[in-house]
């Protein structure tokens, strides 16, 4: 009986070690009483006349850290009620499809007589995305667009009028339906994909969850109006995630229309259309009139070509979630966009965190379809909950398998809900750029005006050294948003706010994200910062600290004192002495120390989350309703070390 024991140390240690997992094979009180009830098991099963099959197969079982009962049994080819009944005997009622984890899993399989090999547990991904097809396989495929650019510049309207474009709308009625993407095909047979959820949030967000979904960016831009800063953060957003745009001019029937100050005002964001010698192409459009329109897609078509996307069709499906919802009368809904291989009803597909069999599918003119193929749009009807935009559906080859990987998907999200986080964060991106062998840190600038903004820039591009420097991704101005937080996801870089603030759904998605924000009042603080941790000398210590915020209510005058705001805690805690900021829409208008902090009467140290108090700023009186009085400690973190 020595031997198997050792044996089964040695099983273990290829697996992931913990320290239970050391102690329990270091440990030889342990190691005997589980071989003694073994022994003492068999023995019994020897006097009750239980023979084990006389020719069995001694396998080698892969086991994942959790695994279904009914896969487990697959794995072992034994029956699953055999491993039901072993762990009856342990106390343990399960059903078929329970999940039990590899601990149990492995007392299972070597109470059968198998060997047991562990492996880590994100191996259950593994193979889930299969390898790239060869080129032989690949057949052309409608390019994906998305359109993006300044908000009334005619995205929707654009969409709108491309979506009516399409020669077979008419045969089928032209009911369409939304399901977040739509397929156009024109009088030459050839279809184009476009994406219907614009917004640069909605495809960056994508990217960011290692989507890449959109071959070709339409930037919108009004002739009328020009480059606007939307304008120049889809510029940024599509740059950043190499994605080639065309620019559609729009509102050309306007007679106050200006294509060629629009071209020129590109030329400053290194956009140079083919006009000007460069490589993209410009069209000019009416949304409204149709005008165009037909050139538009002749160049989408035509980038395409140049991009040659193809895919192979005769595999089993990928995609990716493009929307999602619950549908009260349907279930959960998600619209698929199909990469590669051809999705069919009955498959059994992951996406995310959801797995289901698909009952059915319906394109987007709402027909039911049997099956849809690379770039083409599809509801899915058959998950077990809704899946997240950006999500990677795939299919896979049986119901243990979904259950395994969307187990294990669940779990890891869980635990970055309880969250380690820091991903982005300067010090993490720096080693992480030196292991890469990186030369670039990407960065992201907002600032309260442009002027500072492009100071900032040009201060943080003449830095850098043999190893590294710092690239400006994105610059603009106005508060940090959840927009910026998506692209710094995306491309893995932190972002520093100058005299700006980012909003509560850009906090909360740094937060989710492990993005590091920074603030900054002085440039030279910041860049000093950057060179610091360029020359790899950035001290890991937080220059402040944040207390808390409150929300101005009202504003009084009081004689003696000035001007007084009547506050409520929104957050943290507002304490005397400490210093302030005052932020007006997520900008930073002043910045100081308090003069007064009162509680009803009083002059207090302290005031909690949630409760009312009177604020007055030293030498500083313009203070409206509407704005955030922003609490925090300087050099705080030595203070609570003592
Ligand atoms: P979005 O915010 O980018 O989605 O812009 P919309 O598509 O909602 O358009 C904003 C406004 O511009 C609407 O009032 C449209 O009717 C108008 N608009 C859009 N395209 C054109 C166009 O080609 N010509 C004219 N004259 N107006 C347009
Ligand atoms: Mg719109």
């Amino acid at each position: 009986p020595k031997q198997p024991a050792v044996r089964r140390n040695e099983e273990r240690r290829r697996g992931k070690l913990t320290i239970t997992k050391a102690f329990d094979d270091d440990s030889g009180r342990q190691r005997s009483l589980a071989s003694m009830r073994r022994r003492v098991e068999r023995e019994r099963k020897k006097h009750m006349g239980v023979q084990e099959a006389p020719q069995k197969i001694i396998r080698e079982v892969v086991i994942p850290e959790v695994i279904t009962i009914q896969e487990l049994a697959n794995r072992m080819a034994e029956r699953a009620v055999d491993v039901m009944k072993i762990l009856m005997k342990q106390g343990i009622m399960l059903k078929i499809t329970d999940v039990i984890d590899s601990d149990t899993a492995q007392l299972v399989a070597e109470e059968l007589g198998h060997t047991v090999k562990r492996v880590a547990e994100s191996d259950v991904e593994e193979g889930l995305v299969g390898e790239d097809d060869v080129a032989e396989l690949k057949k052309p495929r409608a390019p994906v667009v998305t359109v993006m650019g300044h908000v009334d510049h005619g995205k929707t309207s654009l969409l709108d009028a491309l979506r009516k474009t399409d020669v077979a709308a008419g045969e089928a009625g032209g009911i369409t339906q939304h399901i977040g993407a739509y397929q156009v095909e024109l009088g030459s047979g050839d279809r184009i994909t476009f994406l219907d959820t614009p917004g640069h949030a909605a495809f960056t967000s994508m990217r960011a969850r290692g989507a890449k979904v959109t071959d070709i960016v339409v930037l919108v831009v009004a002739a009328d109006d020009g480059v606007m800063p939307q304008t120049i953060e889809a510029i940024s957003h599509a740059k950043a995630a190499g994605v080639p745009m065309i620019v559609a001019i729009n509102k050309m029937d306007k007679p106050e229309s200006d294509p060629s100050r629009v071209k020129n005002e590109l030329l400053q964001h290194e956009v140079v259309v083919e006009d000007f010698g460069g490589d993209v192409m410009s069209v000019e459009i009416s949304a409204k009139s149709g005008l165009g329109l037909d050139k538009l897609e002749e160049a989408i078509l035509l980038q395409a070509e140049v991009l040659e996307v193809k895919a192979n069709p005769d595999r089993a499906a990928e995609g990716i979630i493009v929307e999602a919802k619950l549908d009260r009368g349907r279930g959960p809904v998600g619209t698929v966009l199909v990469q590669r291989g051809t999705l069919s009803v009955g498959d059994i597909i992951v996406a995310g965190t959801e797995w289901g069999r698909v009952r059915a599918l319906i394109n987007d003119r709402g027909e039911n379809v049997p099956s849809a193929g690379p770039s083409q749009p599809v509801e899915v009807l058959g998950l077990g909950g809704a899946p997240e935009a950006g999500d990677v559906m795939s299919v896979v080859e049986s119901e243990g398998r979904a259950r395994e990987i969307t187990d294990y998907r669940q779990r890891v999200q869980r635990d970055k809900r309880v969250g380690t986080g820091g991903r982005a964060s300067l010090d993490q991106m720096l080693s992480q750029l030196k292991e890469q062998d990186r030369k670039e840190l990407p960065i992201i600038v907002k600032a309260d005006v442009q002027g500072s903004a492009e100071a900032i820039v040009q201060a943080l591009e003449k830095l850098g050294t043999d190893e590294v420097t710092a690239r400006v991704i994105h610059v603009g101005a106005g508060g940090v948003t959840e927009s910026d937080v998506t692209l710094a996801t995306a491309s893995n870089a932190p972002i520093i706010g100058f005299n700006v603030r980012a909003n509560v759904q850009a906090r909360d998605a740094a937060r989710q994200g492990g993005i590091e924000i920074r603030y900054y009042s002085v440039i030279y603080d910041l860049v000093d910062d950057i060179k610091a941790a360029l020359s790899g000398m950035l001290s890991p210590e937080l220059r402040e600290t944040f207390l808390g915020n409150a929300e101005i209510l009202e504003i009084f005058n009081i004689s003696k004192t000035g001007k007084v705001a009547g506050c409520r805690v929104t957050e943290g805690v507002v304490r005397r002495g400490s210093h302030v900021r005052l932020i007006r829409d997520d900008v930073v208008i002043h910045e100081g120390k308090l003069s007064t902090l009162k509680r009803f009467k009083d002059e207090v140290k302290e005031v909690q989350s949630g409760q009312e108090c009177g604020m007055a700023f030293e030498n500083y009186q313009d203070m409206r309703k509407g704005d955030v009085i922003e609490c925090f400690d300087v050099e705080v973190v030595k203070r609570t070390l003592d």
